[in-house]
């Protein structure tokens, strides 16, 4: 491909001697392992976040394990999700032995919405588990409202929103994503907005209870060397890749920027096709587009990909099955048809390559391909 997804060789080239720099004194020091590195990295993200206590952890599915594993609940309580969002959302619920209950999306943001969390509450429910889906934050004001009126946690998925703001409409304060809830989980994906050259996750919150419970829980349950408390994991980031990290964290605001004006583009490019449904951003959040995704409406979706990838431009369907729909997930509880909304989408979205090094002559490229098959 000539453009892909994603270009993470021309980002590292924009900062090579300082990470490798800072990759080759972890080498020399040896501190692969909560060295100085993962420390400086959990103060530098909490002071940017504006949140008490971040707890490093080996990936984004992990940091949603160990955040449900904090809240002590027993097997078959109820833990509310959207249908339409990455596998790992519900993947922990269902490891959990919780059972994941979901609800569809608003059509407009993609993300949860709020009316169907609501009627989806039963004496069972104990949480729900928002993700702000492809960058931006879903309707937490709602969100919070509900989980103070029935006792619930509210666990953010932020693997692909990180650095998004969210201002509450009620007190008009702006928070960070992920800071939002009882518990926020990030993701250090490679591809994600603020990505590792490996794996890597974290876990935010203002709780002290909440915080040192999953500190213990990440670390084998653990409370003194060798006793062991209770039933843990072992979920680290280590040495280098917060080394990394630390250095793109003093970016990422820079990269949302980049990406919020590649998105402004495209929809600029494609705000007179009657076939292209372009993001719409709430008007309560910002958004740092992890993934910049369109509806197409009457449009041939295998054709067009196909014709993009000729010209050697890469597409991609996130996400093209809902959960309710995966084999593994099929529960008599549901059937097609549940989930309108999420079913809808993953038969019409299709996302473009979206990240920090697209040029206005590239997108024009992408969005002139697109142009000319959808409008032929
Ligand atoms: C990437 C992602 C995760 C999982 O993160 P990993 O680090 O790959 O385990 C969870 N939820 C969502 C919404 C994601 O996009």
């Amino acid at each position: 491909m000539k453009y892909n997804m994603v270009d993470l060789v021309g980002q590292y080239k924009r900062i090579k001697n300082e990470v490798d720099n800072a990759v080759l004194n972890i080498l020399e020091e040896a501190s692969f392992i909560n060295g100085p590195a993962v420390r400086s990295f959990q103060a530098n993200l909490e002071a940017y976040l504006g949140v008490k206590h971040v707890i490093p952890c080996a990936n984004g599915t992990d940091a949603l394990q160990v955040a449900l594993m904090a809240l002590d609940l027993k097997p078959g309580d109820e833990v509310i999700t959207t249908s339409f969002t990455f596998i790992a959302t519900a993947e922990v619920i269902a490891l959990l032995k919780l059972t994941p209950v979901l609800v569809d999306v608003d059509p407009d943001t993609f993300n949860i919405d709020p009316k169907a969390i609501e009627a989806a509450i039963t004496p069972k429910t104990k949480a729900i588990i928002p993700v702000h889906l492809f960058g931006q934050c879903a309707d937490m004001h709602v969100i919070k409202q509900i989980a103070e009126e029935h006792d619930l946690f509210v666990i953010e998925d932020n693997a692909q929103a990180v650095g998004a703001d969210y201002t509450c409409p009620a007190s008009g304060n702006s928070k960070k994503a992920g800071t939002l809830g009882h518990i926020g989980c990030t993701s250090f994906f490679p591809s994600k907005n603020l990505g590792a050259y490996g794996d890597g996750g974290a876990i935010f919150t203002n709780d002290d209870d909440l915080a040192a419970k999953m500190r213990v829980v990440v670390n084998h349950g653990m409370t003194v060397r060798y006793y062991h408390d209770e039933i843990g994991v072992n979920s680290r980031l280590d040495s280098i890749q917060a080394a990394i990290l630390d250095i793109k964290l003093k970016h990422l605001d820079e990269y949302s920027k980049a990406r919020l004006d590649a998105a402004t583009y495209y929809n600029n490019a494609f705000a007179s096709s009657s076939k292209i449904k372009t993001p719409v951003t709430a008007d309560f959040t910002t958004h740092v587009f992890h993934q910049y995704t369109l509806v197409l409406k009457d449009v041939d979706r295998d054709g067009l990909m196909k014709h993009l990838a000729d010209k050697g431009i890469a597409s991609a369907v996130y996400y093209p099955v809902p959960l309710h729909m995966q084999k593994a997930y099929l529960d008599p509880r549901y059937k097609e048809g549940d989930f309108p909304i999420t079913e809808m989408l993953s038969k019409t979205v299709m996302s473009l390559p979206i990240h920090t090094e697209l040029t206005p002559e590239i997108q024009k490229e992408i969005t002139d391909a697109v142009l000319e098959f959808v409008e032929k």
